[in-house]
């Protein structure tokens, strides 16, 4: 039988076993290990490891999560049946700090994705100097075909399934694809009542009258954009003289091209579920915007070209940001690829191989856990802001939000140049050096915490 509060739980500690009866010590290794992103992630962290000789313990720790979580979630429809939801939560891993990551509404969520997505959010997180380790979460749902009432009814049973494992000290949710700021505020006010005080540092991305960042929204989109000026930096270009296809035109991808044709990138071609738009002359954002809010999608759009998904990453231009899901750049289009610059707004969208491919045939591929780190930088942001009950002006978190992108660029830039590949000389896989830098501290803080010797 499954016990009503917990399906199972993987813990280092097995302290969870004695407050949660009926746990079992491994939750869905087997899962996680078989599923393709995970697979993916654990491919880069092995190659990273072993290009710059990574302690063994370190990466054994690092293979699989910490904990993993498994709620079931009964939710009352409006029709009064019930409909009981899969929902997860993984803590990847906490050497730099509490657990932190988002929280995914979607058909494709399960623990394997939630795992890989996780284990990015330790990488990124460390990559991005942050004080903070890597978790994440996710219902199994379309959030599209519930009513608003559903959603909430959900949300708070969700978190309060989950309010043994996060908290403020603890492990801080946040928005992710199909989860908004409205979404955080009932998981906050779910956690409170169940504390009985307000503890407004349980999530971020929440609205700003609630303990919110000014910045918070446009944040991934924003460092997306920061993290393209400095790629075409090192390409000898100008944002004001590029052309720009962009994938997704939602919390990431939207603000992406806004920010980016405020400096006056020409944006092209931008897409969404529906399909895309294409305009040589460069398409106007704040129009398309209010197009999209009057007919939910771009498809249809007058001022331009339809064009699928498909052909606009395959556009000759000199950015394609894909700002969607995952693995939309794979084996079947590689070959197909023009663009010489690829900023991954999404989380995972390249498949290393395919990453590989397009990298020894010059191309530069800015990796996820340094392109969208702008999100959990503003994350962070809010955190600290909520904790000192300090708030800062948009100005500033938008400034310290470039310092942390344009840091870390460098960074990874300069890892690269330290760190040739033998065969080919300089290296220009990004991917590797970004993995680099992340293993690197993470590795000092295993060791100063005598997690590994
Ligand atoms: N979901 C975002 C990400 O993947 C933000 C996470 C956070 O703010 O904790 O980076």
């Amino acid at each position: 039988m499954i016990p009503a509060k917990l399906i199972s739980v993987q813990t280092g500690s097995g302290n969870l076993q004695k407050t949660f009866k009926g746990s079992s010590v491994t939750y869905g290794e087997d899962e996680i290990l078989k599923h393709p992103l995970y697979k993916n992630v654990l491919y880069e962290l092995e190659k990273a490891g072993k290009h710059i000789g990574i302690n063994r313990n370190v990466m054994e720790r690092l293979r699989l999560p910490r904990r993993s979580i498994r709620v079931s979630i009964p939710v009352r429809m409006d029709n009064d049946s019930v409909q009981v939801f899969n929902g997860y939560r993984v803590q990847h891993n906490h050497t730099l700090g509490p657990f932190k990551g988002g929280i995914r509404y979607h058909p494709g969520v399960n623990i394997g994705e939630v795992a890989a997505l996780a284990s990015l959010m330790t990488y990124k997180n460390s990559l991005l100097n942050l004080p903070l380790g890597g978790a994440k979460g996710g219902v199994q749902l379309d959030p599209s075909a519930l009513s608003k009432a559903e959603l909430e009814s959900l949300t708070r049973r969700f978190t309060s399934e989950l309010s043994p494992f996060i908290g403020p000290d603890k492990d801080i949710p946040a928005p992710d694809v199909g989860t908004n700021s409205e979404t955080m505020a009932w998981m906050l006010d779910t956690y409170s009542l169940e504390s009985g005080f307000s503890q407004t540092g349980v999530v971020t991305g929440k609205p700003i009258e609630i303990g919110g960042s000014k910045g918070r929204n446009s944040a991934t989109g924003l460092g997306v954009v920061y993290a393209l000026e400095k790629a075409l930096e090192v390409q000898n270009k100008d944002i004001s003289e590029v052309t720009i296809a962009v994938q997704g035109f939602g919390k990431v991808g939207l603000h992406a091209c806004v920010e980016a044709h405020a400096l006056g990138a020409r944006i092209v071609a931008v897409s969404d579920r529906s399909g895309g738009c294409f305009n040589p002359k460069g398409l106007n954002i704040t129009e398309l915007i209010h197009y999209v809010e009057e007919h939910r999608f771009i498809k249809g759009y007058p001022k331009g070209e339809d064009i699928t998904n498909e052909e606009l990453l395959t556009m000759d231009v000199d950015a394609v940001i894909p700002c969607a899901l995952d693995g939309v750049i794979n084996a079947d289009n590689m070959k197909n690829i023009k663009t010489s610059l690829i900023v991954e707004g999404a989380n995972g969208p390249t498949a290393p191989e395919v990453g590989e491919y397009l990298s020894n045939n010059g191309a530069l591929i800015v990796p996820d856990i340094l392109a969208n780190g702008g999100g959990v930088i503003v994350s962070y942001f809010e955190w600290v802001q909520d904790i000192g009950w300090l708030f800062w002006t948009e100005k500033e978190v938008r400034n310290k939000l470039k310092d942390i992108i344009y840091m870390s660029f460098d960074k990874v830039w300069k890892f690269a140049e330290d760190h040739p590949d033998k065969s080919k000389g300089k290296c220009n896989d990004l991917r590797l050096a970004a993995m680099g830098v992340s293993l690197m501290r993470l590795e000092k803080a295993m060791k100063l915490r005598g997690q590994a010797w």
